[in-house]
């Protein structure tokens, strides 16, 4: 069924072009794999450079809205996202990923689509909101003997967070 794919030299090696959604100037790879289901190399000069690529695989994945963008900094979020990587034949290597721009970048908003007169469409996803978080997981706790919470790595990393930050006194 699935196969490890075939890896394909690209015509339009070596042109470039600046990501659609952070500017960054990007050059089209000298391959990619036919069966690259993440992180895919485009074949022509358009579309998002590699860290922004990485960017929209957190929108695609349904995980934005929880990630809490500076985890993405941490080594042990790395290496499974390595991991990952390779289970999907990504045409990006792991070194090529500048996460320190992906959480620079997490707030930008994603090209989506073109006008037909070749103007992009941009659209803004939810972004990682620990003090909307902390309210929903409290309406979700409410009532419900030992919290309710659907996902308990989620607030085990919250709990975490919480511990971890420095008060926010007002003064
Ligand atoms: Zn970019």
């Amino acid at each position: 069924m699935s196969s490890k794919g075939k890896v394909i030299p690209l015509a339009r090696a070596g042109q470039t072009a600046p990501c659609d959604r952070c500017g960054e100037l990007c050059k089209v790879a000298a391959t990619r794999n036919t069966e690259a289901q993440m992180l895919r190399a485009a074949d022509r000069p358009k579309g998002n450079c590699v860290n922004c690529a990485v960017a929209e695989w957190f929108v695609v994945s349904g995980l934005r809205e929880t990630t809490d963008p500076q985890s993405l900094l941490s080594p042990a979020v790395h290496k499974p996202f390595e991991a990952v990587m390779r289970h999907a034949r990504s045409d990006a290597s792991a070194t090529e990923i500048r996460w320190d721009r992906v959480v620079q970048n997490w707030s930008l908003p994603f090209v989506v689509g073109y006008t037909p007169t070749g103007k992009p469409k941009k659209k803004t996803f939810p972004v990682f909101d620990m003090e909307q978080w902390v309210d929903r997981l409290h309406r979700t706790g409410r009532g419900a003997p030992g919290g309710g919470y659907a996902d308990a790595t989620f607030s085990d990393r919250l709990a975490e967070h919480l511990r971890s930050s420095p008060k926010n006194d007002a003064n």
